[in-house]
């Protein structure tokens, strides 16, 4: 019952007009019991003091006339006084107690108000210094009842904005880096020409070209990026044949995987069931573990994608013979911008944002993306699940 009251700000208002009520009335019945005897003696003592000199005028009026019919009404007339003293004294102890009930009343409502109010007053405040960009502002959290949910709703919302704002400051700074290596890059081989120190060769001009293709590529994957971050697409989600779309993806691979080497094993049961997805994002998806397994497979190596069903979902694993991971990069591996060796990443056109592109929309899907790596030289696997279109 208690922790009823305490949990329901609806609950505490009504409480709080009882006890208004309450102690008004109680108010009110003490200052009439106190006042009501003092002034109804007060009047009884003004009516003694009528009826004295009202008795001696008669008792001289007698001597003089006597008339029997004036003492007859002198009884009832004492009755109504006394009726019209104890209203009187009725009256204005009532006036006086009520008096003392409106004031205590509005004392203990001012009181009760001020609890209510106080708290919102705050956080009215406090949204303001956020609004002005103070984000470390916070508001005490008081209670279970709809307005601690409140505070505490108010400062959930209060981190969640220092994070976005954390990691609006992050990317930029991120964004900044990554484009300043190559424009360093082009600026530096663009001052060579200028000077002559550079020859204006057909192998500059590649330089530059690979320079400015790599800037290219970094602002479209940065705007993928934020698309896929912002959810600004739609998925056209339909029974898809995952084995199809594996297969699209090594064709249009082969050749890359013949040029450097590198053996590219498809794997796939023949009873694989239909995945619920946009074949368009699970291509990208591919594409990018089966082209990240290729960058980091030296010549020579292998890498292998399969497949299986496991329970209502379809796991696909990319696995390759390459340089691995350590241990302690695994869990950053999916992290944007995060690579593990920054400069032979970059030189193979690496952005580091790719896997993260890929964990969005996997997870867009419904599905978990996570590696494995026994470590350095060893191999790496790269796995993902989808959501079977029969969802059994
Ligand atoms: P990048 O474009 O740099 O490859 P990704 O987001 O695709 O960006 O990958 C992030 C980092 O993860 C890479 O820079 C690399 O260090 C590591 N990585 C990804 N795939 C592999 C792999 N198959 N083997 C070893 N390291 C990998």
């Amino acid at each position: 019952m208690i922790a009823y009251f305490r949990g329901h700000l609806g609950a505490k208002l009504f409480l709080s007009y009882l006890v208004v009520i309450l102690v008004g009335g109680v108010t009110l019945g003490i200052a009439t019991r106190f006042t009501t005897p003092t002034a109804f003696s007060r009047h009884l003592g003004m009516m003694e003091q009528m009826s004295a000199d009202d008795a001696m005028m008669g008792m001289m009026e007698e001597d003089t006339d006597n008339r029997p019919g004036l003492r007859r009404g002198q009884g009832s007339s004492y009755a109504s006084e006394l009726y019209a003293g104890f209203q009187d004294s009725f009256s204005e102890a009532l006036t006086w107690g009520a008096l003392a009930a409106g004031i205590v009343a509005l004392g203990v409502s001012l009181y009760l108000s001020q609890r209510v109010v106080r708290p919102l007053r705050r956080m009215m405040a406090a949204s303001q210094r956020i609004a002005a960009g103070n984000l470390d502002e916070r508001v005490p959290e008081n209670g279970t009842d709809e307005l601690g949910q409140l505070a505490g709703s108010f400062n959930r919302m209060a981190v969640q904005l220092q994070d976005v704002e954390s990691r609006r400051r992050q990317l930029i700074g991120d964004v900044a880096h990554e484009l300043r290596t190559p424009l360093t890059a082009i600026k530096g081989s663009m001052e060579g020409l200028i000077d002559g120190m550079l020859p204006a060769s057909k192998d500059t001009f590649e330089q530059l070209y690979q320079e400015a293709d790599r800037l290219n590529r970094l602002v479209d994957d940065l705007q993928e990026l934020s698309r896929v971050e912002a959810g600004a697409y739609k998925l056209q989600l339909h029974a898809v044949d995952l084995s199809s779309l594996v297969r699209i993806v090594s064709k249009r691979m082969t050749v890359s995987f013949n040029e450097k080497k590198v053996k590219l094993t498809v794997d796939l049961p023949p009873d694989l069931p239909a995945v619920q997805a946009d074949d368009d994002r699970i291509i990208q998806v591919l594409t990018n573990l089966i082209s990240n397994a290729l960058r980091y497979t030296p010549p020579g190596g292998e890498v292998t994608v399969v497949a299986c069903r496991q329970e209502n979902l379809v796991q696909t694993t990319v696995r390759d013979t390459g340089i691995g991971i350590l241990q302690e990069h695994l869990p950053h591996i999916f992290t944007r911008f995060y690579r593990v060796d920054k400069s032979r990443s970059r030189q193979a056109g690496g952005s580091g944002i790719g896997l993260t592109i890929a964990k969005h929309l996997v997870e867009s899907h419904g599905g978990r993306i996570w590696v494995e790596s026994e470590g350095h030289d060893r191999g790496s696997a790269f796995s993902f699940t989808l959501p079977t279109s029969d969802g059994t």
